[in-house]
This record gives structure tokens, C-alpha cells and sequence, in this order.
């Protein structure tokens, strides 16, 4: 008896659905389909389709663990798999899918993916990227729409990718703006909803999309609004009977950037107009980029057809940055501003302020001024002094030994056998859960916090960092743990 690879994969999706959250499953399962089911020296090679080259560098990053077991579960085998890249539902040309090979030589390519391997001769087509960007270009003159030249986007072009610093806390945004600023539309980020904190970077990697498109020839036409001027815009259209204008501008946008859409809660109105414009933007496949500073469905106030819409395409959060990332962001301000920084000092700077880039930046600013002032440099100790008022958060109390016993205490497990060779699961879980909040919350090195934990590696703090991470994405009711085991960590830290 032959199954299908449809078969097969609608076999896995099923398993892959019990295993992972829903919008993890919807976004990054839903889109990929079954090529073939063949044999590979002995064993199955089942080949997938997938939208992007990014979407398979993430799901192999990701999910890859999950994607190999569940395969090998389902044909009962150790399975080969096998990614093509191509056939983007988007993809309005009606180009032959295209196919490039995804790099199984990267850092990620370790361990759990060791099985999947690529297809030889699927792969010898490498898009040519000027061809590419002539052929999205192009589209203007397929809808006869005139070339734009004089029409003003709003973005400002210091926000772009290579002055936004990458960490664990905006990857997911990151690495999906970079794809939509390839193939603004034709990538099943669409629309792309961006939500986090205020001062993390959303407006930043928005733009950065922008500019990217525009710098590398992208012909459509791009906007930033943010929604209380698309709602003033809106409301002044009605006053002076106007409203067909404000529909024909915006239908005619290929890019459109709508920052802190929660200020459309409650504007019902305002709201009908845009879910129309968005209805029309979406089936031409232009592209719709969405910030909020919270989840869309914690926005009150927001129509459910609205909120459904949201959920077609990709919806990233940001967090507010690790220590690491708040030292390279800093030092990457500094630089740009020609201000020279002590490590000590990023570091000090960093270490205290910890919710908010935009403060970060402030305090750069100030400090460099005031060097310039009083003509010195810039020591620990000026630092301090200079940004008293700014410096709000207390210095880190709580170090490795003290989160070893209160994650010990938490597991009901003896302490010493956090540092000790046992494998057993609910010691090496605790353990991982251990060393990922050392690495989060102390700011030691990898290395210092591997040889707190019986003489460890610091690869093996970076492995239960991933570990507990991907306990995060696939196992329900993981991330209420780690919330009490983090209050725990907060009040003994203020005790
Ligand atoms: P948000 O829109 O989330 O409130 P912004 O995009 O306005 O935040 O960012 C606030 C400031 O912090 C901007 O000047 C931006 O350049 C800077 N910023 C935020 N995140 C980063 C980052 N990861 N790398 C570099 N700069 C950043
Ligand atoms: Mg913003």
C-alpha cells in the first residue's frame, strides 16, 4: 500500500497541530506543501514546498527538532527531507516556481536537521535578483499606473537594516522585514503586524522595509502613516466631502505602513474605511505593514473582521532587548554619533537602563553633550553622575548562585544536582531552565555561567538556552512555568 506525499504531509500537519501552538502551526505549517515521497540511499526522502528561502531557514532553525520527529513518526523511519523553495501564492508573474538551495552549511545546520538534506538539480536556478526587482517594478506599468518619482513616503531614512541591531528579542520581525523588503507582496507575510513595547524598535524596522525596497529599486509607491493621522486625514475627507480622494490615494499604494493601530480602537468608522482599503490593497497583493503596541486582540475596541484579517499574514512581537543587544545597540549609536565610549561605560549604561532604546539613546545624547561641555571623558563615574535621574532601574541583584536555589527550590530538586553529570529529564529540564535565566537576568558570560553548573561548557548554556526556548514554542503551558519561576526569581530579588 502507497501513500501519497499529500497523504503524508496531511498525516504530520495533524501531529504537527496537536504539537504546536496555533499561530505557530498557522503560520509556519499551514503554507508548506508535499513536492514527493521518494527513496533516498534506503531510507524515505520526502520533499516539501515551502513560500521562501526565509521561511525554510526559519522552520529549520525552529522547528526543525519537531518537523524531524514528527516525519520520522508518522513513516515509521528516519526520513530524509528535502525543501524547495517556489510557487508563492502571491506571486502574481506566474513565473516556474523557483528553486534555490537552502545552505545546510550554516550554523543552525547542526544537530536536529542533520536529516534533512536537499535535492540536487533542483537547485541550479538562482534567481537573479535584478531580474527579480525589474519584475516587481514592472507590475506599476501592468496596472498603467505612472512611475513615481515626487511622491513623498514619510520615512526617515536613518531607519534602515544595518543601523537596527539584531538580537533574540526582534529576530523574528528581522529576519521577516528583510524578506518583505526583497519582495515587497509577494511574500505570505502579508500583512505584517509588528507588536511590542514603546521605544523597541517597531516604527525602526518598518522604515527599514521602506528603505530597503526603495534604495534597492523597487518601483511601487511606498507610505508611513501613523493611524491618528490616516484617522485626522480620514475625518477632514468627511468634513469637506472629500472621501473619494482619501480612497483613490490610499488604493494606489503599494507599501503601506500603519504605526500604533491601536489608536484605532473604538473608531468605528475610521475602521470600515480601513478594512476596505486594506481588503482592496491586500487582493492586489500589495503589501500591508501593521504596528501596535500590544496584540491586536488586547486593543479594545477593534471589529473581529478587522482582527481576522491581521492573522493572514505573520505577526511578530519585539521584547525589550537583552543585555548583549543593548550594548551593540549602544555601541552602534555611540559610533554613529562620533562618541567615544569606554566598554565600561556601555556596559554601565546598559546594565541599568533595560526597557527602552529610545531612553538608551537618550542617555547617549546627554552624556556626549555634556562630555563636550565640560571637555572631559567619559568615565563610569560622570556617568553616574550625569544620568541620575535617568538611571531607574536598580543594578542587577540577583547572581547565578541565588537563581540556581530558587529554580532548585521551584523543581523540588537538590541543588547540587543542578551542577552534577545526572541526565535524567527532570534535572537536565531544570537545569536548562536554570542556566536560561542566568543568561537572561545576570549578564554573565556564557562561559562563567557554564562553569557555575558543574565545569560546563558555554555551548551547553547556549544549547539549553535553544532547548528552553523551543520548550517555549511547542509545549503548552511552558511559558506560565517560566512566568512563576521568573516571579519567583523578581521577589526574591526586591526581598
Ligand atoms: P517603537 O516604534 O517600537 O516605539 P522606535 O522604532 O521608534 O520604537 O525606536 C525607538 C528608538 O530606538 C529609535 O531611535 C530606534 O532607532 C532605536 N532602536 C530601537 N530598537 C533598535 C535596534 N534593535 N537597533 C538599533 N536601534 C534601535
Ligand atoms: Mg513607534
Amino acid at each position: 500500500m502507497h501513500q501519497t506525499a499529500d497523504e503524508i504531509w496531511q498525516r504530520c500537519r495533524s501531529a504537527l497541530a496537536e504539537a504546536l501552538a496555533p499561530q505557530i502551526y498557522k503560520t509556519w505549517f499551514e503554507p508548506i506543501t508535499a513536492v514527493s515521497i521518494s527513496e533516498r540511499n534506503g531510507g524515505p526522502l520526502l520533499s516539501l514546498q515551502v513560500p521562501s528561502r526565509f521561511f525554510y531557514e526559519w522552520v529549520e532553525r525552529r522547528y526543525g527538532a519537531t518537523l524531524t520527529s514528527v516525519v520520522d513518526n508518522v513513516l515509521g523511519a528516519k526520513t530524509a527531507i528535502a525543501f524547495q523553495v517556489g510557487g508563492d501564492a502571491h506571486d502574481e508573474r506566474g513565473e516556474a516556481a523557483r528553486l534555490e538551495q537552502p545552505s545546510l552549511q550554516g550554523p543552525h545546520a547542526k544537530g536536529a536537521s542533520a536529516n534533512m538534506v536537499t535535492q540536487p538539480g533542483l537547485f541550479d536556478r538562482v534567481p537573479n535578483r535584478t531580474g527579480e526587482l525589474v519584475a516587481t517594478g514592472g507590475r506599476s506599468a501592468l496596472f498603467g499606473r505612472p512611475r513615481v518619482t515626487t511622491h513623498d513616503a514619510q520615512l526617515n531614512s536613518a531607519y534602515t537594516f544595518d543601523s537596527f541591531i539584531e538580537g533574540d528579542c526582534n529576530r523574528l520581525a528581522r529576519s521577516a522585514a528583510q524578506a518583505i523588503a526583497e519582495q515587497p507582496g509577494k511574500t505570505s507575510f502579508n500583512p505584517f503586524l509588528v507588536y511590542g513595547g514603546v521605544g523597541l524598535g517597531k516604527t525602526h524596522v518598518a522604515h527599514a522595509i521602506g528603505n530597503y525596497a526603495v534604495a534597492n529599486g523597487w518601483q511601487g509607491r511606498c507610505l508611513y502613516v501613523s493611524s491618528e493621522r490616516f484617522t485626522s486625514q480620514f475625518v477632514h475627507a468627511i468634513q469637506e466631502n472629500r472621501i473619494a480622494d482619501f480612497t483613490h490615494f490610499y488604493r494606489q499604494i503599494d507599501l503601506l505602513i500603519v504605526d500604533d493601530i491601536q489608536f484605532f480602537g473604538r473608531k468605528e468608522k475610521t475602521q470600515e474605511e480601513f478594512f476596505h482599503i486594506f481588503n482592496e490593497l491586500h487582493q492586489s497583493g500589495r503589501q500591508i505593514i501593521l504596528l501596535a503596541d500590544r496584540p491586536p486582540r488586547e486593543i479594545e475596541g477593534i471589529e473581529e473582521r478587522l482582527l481576522s484579517r491581521f492573522q493572514w499574514g505573520l505577526t511578530a512581537d519585539v521584547q525589550p532587548p537583552d543585555l548583549e543587544t543593548r550594548i551593540a545597540i549602544l555601541q552602534r549609536k555611540a559610533e554613529s554619533a562620533r562618541v567615544v565610549l569606554d566598554p565600561e561605560v556601555l556596559e554601565f549604561i546598559a546594565q541599568r537602563i533595560k526597557s527602552n532604546v529610545r531612553k538608551l539613546e537618550g542617555a547617549l545624547v546627554r552624556l556626549s553633550a555634556h562630555a563636550q561641555l565640560h571637555r572631559r571623558s567619559i568615565d563610569v563615574e560622570f556617568a553616574t553622575e550625569i544620568l541620575r535621574d535617568l538611571v531607574d532601574e536598580k543594578p542587577q541583584a540577583l547572581d547565578i548562585d541565588q537563581i540556581m536555589r530558587i529554580v532548585a527550590n521551584y523543581y523540588h530538586t537538590d541543588l547540587n544536582l543542578l551542577s552534577d553529570k545526572t541526565r535524567r529529564r527532570e534535572i537536565v529540564q531544570a537545569r536548562q531552565v536554570a542556566m536560561y535565566c542566568c543568561k537572561q537576568l545576570t549578564g554573565q558570560p556564557l562561559k562563567t555561567i557554564g562553569l557555575r553548573f558543574g565545569g560546563r561548557d558555554h555551548s551547553t548554556v547556549i544549547h539549553a538556552c535553544r532547548a528552553v526556548e523551543n520548550r517555549l514554542d511547542v509545549e503548552p503551558g511552558f511559558r506560565h512555568e517560566l512566568d512563576r519561576i521568573q516571579d519567583a526569581l523578581a521577589s526574591r530579588r526586591t526581598a
